[in-house]
């Protein structure tokens, strides 16, 4: 197989998985425990925003300065809460182990463009069984603005593809949309996780789920 020609980049919740609110109830516990802050995210609209971001807004709205003092403190409280949470009944979503078997099969690079600390979407996709198939990628810890942990993941994966290789962003949310737009790459959207009606038109091509395996690697990789 020659030098990989196309870079994706997988968002994780709503695309790759559901945690059925782990990751919210785990945050909840942190602020509360932690911080002292009851109800820090009932007026943060996270869907599609990074773990950064989240903290970040959530600190503000409590009059807390986000440090990166504060968000450290944060994490190291927020990793153990998660796996804890994870129990909750997390699971893949249709067609992701085929898809990826599948994949590993191209000459594509599997990487992640998430919102999710790098810690807690390695808690997530190792919980699910999947972290080790993705080789690097963008997270929440490297920007709190969506574009830029994207652009992030691509010093770490562009040396490993081919000089010319295409940059496929996988996700469920309008912000995924705009990050990959912002970082020049093409969009597959995907409608099992958070977007609203209208959310998606803007994206490249929509599918419904990721289960049609064949399919979906055709739209990722029409050469193939
Ligand atoms: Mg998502």
């Amino acid at each position: 197989m020659g030098a990989a020609g196309t870079i994706l980049l997988f968002d994780i919740d709503g695309t790759l998985a559901v945690t059925q609110g782990a990751g919210t109830r785990a945050m909840g516990r942190v602020f509360r425990e932690v911080f002292g802050i009851e109800d820090a995210l009932r007026q943060v609209d996270f869907a599609g925003r990074s773990d950064n971001w989240i903290v970040a807004t959530a600190l503000e709205q409590a009059g807390r300065e986000a440090t990166p003092a504060a968000i450290g403190e944060f994490q190291d409280a927020y990793i153990p809460a998660l796996r804890e949470e994870l129990e909750g009944g997390s699971r893949l979503l249709p067609g992701v182990v085929e898809l990826l078997d599948a994949l590993a099969e191209q000459p594509v690079l599997l990487g992640l463009g998430t919102g999710n600390f790098r810690r807690a979407a390695e808690a997530k996709l190792g919980y699910l069984g999947i972290w080790e198939r993705f080789v690097d990628g963008g997270f929440g810890d490297d920007a709190a603005n969506r574009t830029e942990l994207l652009a992030a993941a691509l010093p770490r994966l562009r040396p490993l593809a081919a000089p010319d290789a295409e940059v496929v962003v996988i996700g469920d949310t309008r912000h995924d949309i705009s990050a990959a737009r912002g970082i020049g790459a093409r969009v597959l959207a995907v409608q099992t996780g958070f977007a609203r009606p209208g959310d998606l038109v803007a994206a490249d091509q929509l599918v419904s789920d990721l289960a049609d395996t064949r399919a979906v690697v055709r739209l990722l990789l029409p050469e193939s």
